[in-house]
């Protein structure tokens, strides 16, 4: 392998020393610690471990960690209804609902029923307006994390050729405004672009952001490139009956070619929930009016 690689454990194990070292700054001059609640509805056994994940690591940073769980069959209005009451909550700053949604809640709606002042997830389009403008705001964590990702590894992000594959606003189109918030020359590419091989070949930094089992390949790639692989897929795995998780770049050949690339597992996810506690004390200390 030639590629430096860019661990996503010791990263995330530093911010959230940090974060746990400013919330006890925000507890001397506000008198409480910041509050996060997550609110997970349904049974989906994947996001049950993200959320029992967040908890344990909002608890060890030593802010409040809540959980809401309702049933699969919850309706949009009684969703609503949990969502207005975190709302108006003084001890709740950080209000996250874990998606995917059942299929009877409209996941916009429900975005867009969260105070923007405690939209930890930077999914409001208060926030993602703010964003694409280059204003201060919550930012969602996964993009955040990219970005801290590129700056640990050295990569000079202005002035750079950035692609970023994906345009959710999940991933693609806030990592996008991050990057020319950083001054990058931004491209971003989606299942209507053509040629992405050639797009991927000049660019400098590479963000791949699709849900496409190791579709970037490296023979697509540039010496020079940085690769920030954000796909999280599950494959089947070399035994019968057994599962592994790739990314959306083939880390084989990728990992031959480029400068710099992160894996999977083990890289940008181990950032995201450090980027939600960063968010978490951000969001108290707006609201607070405390700077620390
Ligand atoms: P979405 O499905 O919401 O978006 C995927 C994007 O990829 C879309 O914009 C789509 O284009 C584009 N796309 C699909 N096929 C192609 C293709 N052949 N060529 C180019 N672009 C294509 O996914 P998310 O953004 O939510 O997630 C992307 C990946 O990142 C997933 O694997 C997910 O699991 C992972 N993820 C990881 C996180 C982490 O913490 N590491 C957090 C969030 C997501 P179009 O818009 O045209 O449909």
């Amino acid at each position: 392998m030639a590629a430096q690689l860019i661990e996503g454990k010791p990263i995330a194990l530093e911010i959230r020393a940090e974060v746990a070292r400013r919330v006890q700054a925000f507890k001397a001059k506000a008198g409480r610690v910041p509050g996060l609640t997550v609110v997970l509805v349904g049974e989906d056994p994947a996001s049950q471990v993200y959320v029992r994940n967040k908890g344990i690591l909002t608890r060890e940073a030593g802010m409040i960690s809540d959980e809401i769980r309702l049933p699969e069959q919850t309706s949009q209005a009684d969703l609503l209804n949990v969502v207005r009451r975190l709302n108006a909550d003084p001890a709740v700053d950080g209000i996250l609902v874990q998606m995917p949604l059942p299929r009877q809640i409209d996941t916009q709606t429900v975005i867009e029923a969260i105070d923007p002042a405690k939209d930890v997830d930077g999914l409001h389009p208060v926030n993602a307006g703010k964003l694409a403008q280059g204003i201060a705001a919550l930012t969602p964590c996964t993009p955040k994390g990219c970005v801290i990702m590129l700056e640990k590894a050295g990569v000079e992000i202005a002035g750079a050729n950035a692609l970023v594959i994906g345009r959710s606003i999940l991933v693609g189109r806030p990592m996008a405004a991050l990057l020319i918030g950083a001054s990058a020359t931004v491209t971003v590419a989606h299942s209507k672009s053509r040629a992405l091989p050639e797009l991927c070949k000049r660019a400098d930094i590479v963000v791949a952001a699709v849900g496409r089992p190791e579709m970037v390949r490296g023979e697509w790639l540039g010496r020079h490139a940085t690769v920030i692989d954000v796909g999280i897929n599950r494959v089947p795995g070399a035994e019968p009956g057994k599962t592994r998780l790739v990314g959306d770049v083939h880390f084989a050949s990728a990992s031959e070619v480029v400068r710099a690339i992160t894996p999977v597992p083990g890289g940008v996810g181990l950032m995201t929930t450090a980027c939600l506690l960063q968010n978490t004390l951000q969001a108290a200390c707006w609201r607070a009016g405390v700077e620390i």
